[in-house]
């Protein structure tokens, strides 16, 4: 058992929950947050009714929303060890970049990167204070540079832009304690993935949990499906 404690963004529904359901069976203080109070109850009501799950509201793209989030976490653990950013939005497959809606990818970009990075900002200074950190940040091989098609392209671009926050924030938090890796879920059986898709949410969770375990010595600044390296 850990006593780490863990924040999960957008986890009332999909891989998110998912990956609150893992890691606090795994012993982990696990904080499901959620932007809907009221979402967020209802997820909490499908979960083992464990004392190590805890629950905040929290909207990533709303910077009073991050600050109240890490002001109660600090007060109330002191720490935050793992941070999964895991939130995301508008797989945009009905549109090209060579006549996207502008307004739309701003909005995709707000919430995939900004959003992302806002986290991340709240919670490097406290990670460095202790020496310790996982960031996982869930992104997509929609993503990827290396072979990257048309179409889907605010939600391409976000990621790709994710991707890049990852090398930028890994090799800079070097030798810091905290490692920070981007991971692609697979597609999964979600509101997002739709139903046809190959993988069940426990499938897609299990390798973003496996970077939120890494070892002391393990990767930073890379990109991992299922455990394994893949390119950026
Ligand atoms: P999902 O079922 O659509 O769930 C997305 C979650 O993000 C929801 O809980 C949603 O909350 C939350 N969210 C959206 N905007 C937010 C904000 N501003 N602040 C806080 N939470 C917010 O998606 P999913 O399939 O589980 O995807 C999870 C992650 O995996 C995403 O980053 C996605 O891009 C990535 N991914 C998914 C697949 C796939 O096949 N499913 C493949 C590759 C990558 P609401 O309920 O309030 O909307």
């Amino acid at each position: 058992m850990s006593n780490k404690i863990a924040l999960v963004t957008g986890a009332n529904r999909g891989i998110g929950l998912e990956i609150v359901r893992q890691l606090a069976s795994k012993g982990y203080e696990t904080i499901l947050t959620s932007r809907s109070q009221e979402k967020g109850e209802q997820a909490l009501m499908q979960l083992p009714d464990d004392q190590n799950i805890h629950y905040h509201t929290l909207d990533i793209v709303d910077p009073k929303s991050v600050e109240a989030v890490k002001t109660d976490i600090i007060r109330e653990f002191g720490r935050l060890d793992i941070l999964i950013n895991n939130a995301g939005i508008n797989y945009d497959t009905w549109q090209e970049a060579q006549n996207a809606d502008l307004d739309e990818v701003k909005e995709t970009i707000e919430t995939n990167l900004i959003g992302a990075w806002r986290m991340a900002l709240a919670f490097i200074p406290i990670m460095k204070e202790n020496g310790f950190g996982r960031i996982v940040n869930v992104s997509s091989g929609a993503g990827a540079l290396n072979g990257m098609a048309g179409g889907t392209p605010g939600y391409g671009v976000s990621k790709a832009a994710m991707n890049a926050l990852t090398i930028k924030l890994g090799k800079e938090l070097q030798n810091t304690g905290i490692l920070v890796n981007s991971v692609c879920p697979g597609w999964v059986r979600t509101d997002m993935g739709g139903s046809n898709a190959d993988r069940s949410v426990e499938e897609g969770a299990k390798g973003i949990v496996w970077l939120a375990e890494l070892p002391k010595d393990g990767p930073t600044a890379k990109f991992f499906r299922d455990g394994k390296e893949i390119d950026f």
